[in-house]
């Protein structure tokens, strides 16, 4: 028997329905195992009866590949070509989402401006030490946007506290101007990158009547599609399906549905074919759903519920960049961090300013990055080491680690030895700016140019604290 051939599905003109129609009914069936309450049982119970009472006619062997933990663990490791055609198909379309992640955090979002980039990566190194694996799931895109101030669905769960809706930017000749202004100017300085976000963020996309043409214009000037999140599916399903399929001729990618109650499930499994759905997570919010949780982030803090998990590395933010807001036209720089009294909704406001057209938008937006995201490391800035990250000189270099969180090696991999690494982190908790330190090693006959380099790489794994910190 040949390998099974696993098909790219998030790209443009895939045509194959039988192919098609085999993920998608999987993804239901997988959908209905986390959400449906009962439908474990029943599966267990009588898998083809439980699948067909959902009109779904795929191959059982394979679903429990994909949802039995005992089945799955006998296939571990095993590649998508070698499992049962309809699991392995299904797990190549998960491994596709993977990789486009992972294609997002290292090239999609990356800025082409050198300080924003320089910026962006030591938010990333930073929430390594900070949030641990949680990191791995986190594209840190540099731009969004929200088209409205607040949110008219009101979620108890919000993990970022959005308030509730008060103004909503509409699409007139005025703001059209404004938006497609911004849009050519931050194209400008973050190239690419600038399309990688969303047109929400602490908001509901469908709560702007005109958000289509928005995304049209998005679309048009950057070239790629905004991600939706819509907690508001079913507030006007036949807006929601030409949305989609507008969303998918411009480009395939993967949206999201919250779905925020049983009898919503049942609209949105009733309302829309399995085909459909193929390129929109489903994700389950409410508390019936056997995978539902919240991260005890923003509003969930308050919520007694067994459902809202604790696991010290709450947050739902994943920006590090700018977040305009277009209706009442201010700019937050943002960045992830853990849940904390200072920080409610894990994420960590470097700054907020309000703009009034486009050209004081271009100030702002200049001003901000002149402040926060020097191109060089300043050199006459004292340094301050992250607090709770802790190190150990060995043999190698230096090893810096953080409990349950990572461990970060120096030294033995370039033509410098271990004890200069050492040197000059102990010439560096003597305080002092990378200048004062590189003049006192100097004493130690250590060349300028290794301290600032072994600085700079200190700099980039994100260990030091920034200047607004
Ligand atoms: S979770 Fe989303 S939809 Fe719900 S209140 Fe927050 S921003 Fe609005």
């Amino acid at each position: 028997m040949g390998k099974l051939e696993i098909r790219d599905l998030i790209v443009p003109g895939v045509t194959d329905a039988a192919y098609i129609r085999e993920v998608a009914e999987t993804k239901r069936a997988l959908e209905l195992w986390t959400m449906e309450p009962g439908f474990q049982e029943k599966f267990m119970e009588s898998p083809e009866d439980a699948l067909a009472a959902h009109g779904l006619h795929i191959d059982v062997p394979s679903v429990r590949i994909l949802v039995d933990h005992e089945e799955s663990e006998k296939y571990r490791g095993v590649p998508p070509e070698e499992l049962l055609p309809t699991a392995g198909r299904y797990r190549g379309f998960i491994y596709e989402k993977l990789r486009q992640r992972e294609h997002m955090v290292h090239c999609d979002c990356v800025p082409a401006h050198a300080g924003f980039r320089a910026w962006r990566t030591r938010q990333v190194s930073r929430c390594w030490a900070e949030l641990g694996r949680k990191n791995g799931a986190m594209v840190h895109a540099p731009l969004m946007f929200e088209l409205d101030l607040g949110c008219s669905v009101g979620c108890p769960f919000c993990g970022i506290a959005a308030g509730k809706l008060q103004k909503v930017c509409r699409y007139d000749e005025e703001n059209r101007a404004l938006w497609r202004g911004i849009l050519s100017y931050m194209k400008d300085i973050l190239g690419p990158a600038a399309g990688s976000g969303t047109c929400y963020y602490a908001t509901e996309p469908l709560d702007n009547p005109d958000y289509e043409k928005f995304v049209r214009d998005y679309f048009e000037i950057l070239g790629m599609v905004p991600q939706i999140t819509t907690a508001a599916s079913m507030r006007n399903p036949a807006r929601t399906k030409a949305l989609l399929e507008e969303l998918h001729r411009m480009r395939p990618a993967i949206h999201r549905f919250s779905v925020l109650s049983l009898d919503i499930l049942h609209q949105i499994h009733g309302y829309f074919r399995p085909e459909e759905l193929l390129y929109v997570e489903l994700l389950p919010q409410f508390i019936e759903a056997p995978s539902c949780h919240f991260s005890k982030a923003g509003r969930a803090q308050e919520m007694q519920d067994d459902h809202v998990v604790d696991d010290d590395a709450n947050t739902i933010s994943c920006i590090s960049g700018f977040v305009v807001n277009m209706a009442e036209r201010a700019v937050r720089l943002l960045t992830p961090c853990p849940v904390s009294e200072a920080h409610p909704t894990g994420e960590y406001l470097v700054a907020r300013e309000s703009f009034s057209d486009l050209e004081d938008f271009k100030r702002v937006i200049e001003q901000l990055m002149g402040q926060f995201m020097a191109v060089e490391m300043p050199k006459d800035q004292p340094l301050r080491l992250r607090p709770g990250i802790e190190y150990e000189m060995t043999g190698e270099g230096i090893t810096f680690s953080r409990k349950k969180r990572y461990r970060l090696k120096f030294g033995g991999s370039d033509d410098i030895s271990p004890e200069v690494y050492q040197k000059v982190l102990t010439a560096m908790q003597k305080g002092g700016s990378p200048r004062g330190i590189a003049a006192l090693l100097m004493d130690e006959n250590i060349a300028p140019a290794y301290t600032f380099f072994i600085l700079k790489k200190f700099e980039t794994a994100g260990l030091f604290l920034e200047g607004y910190e």
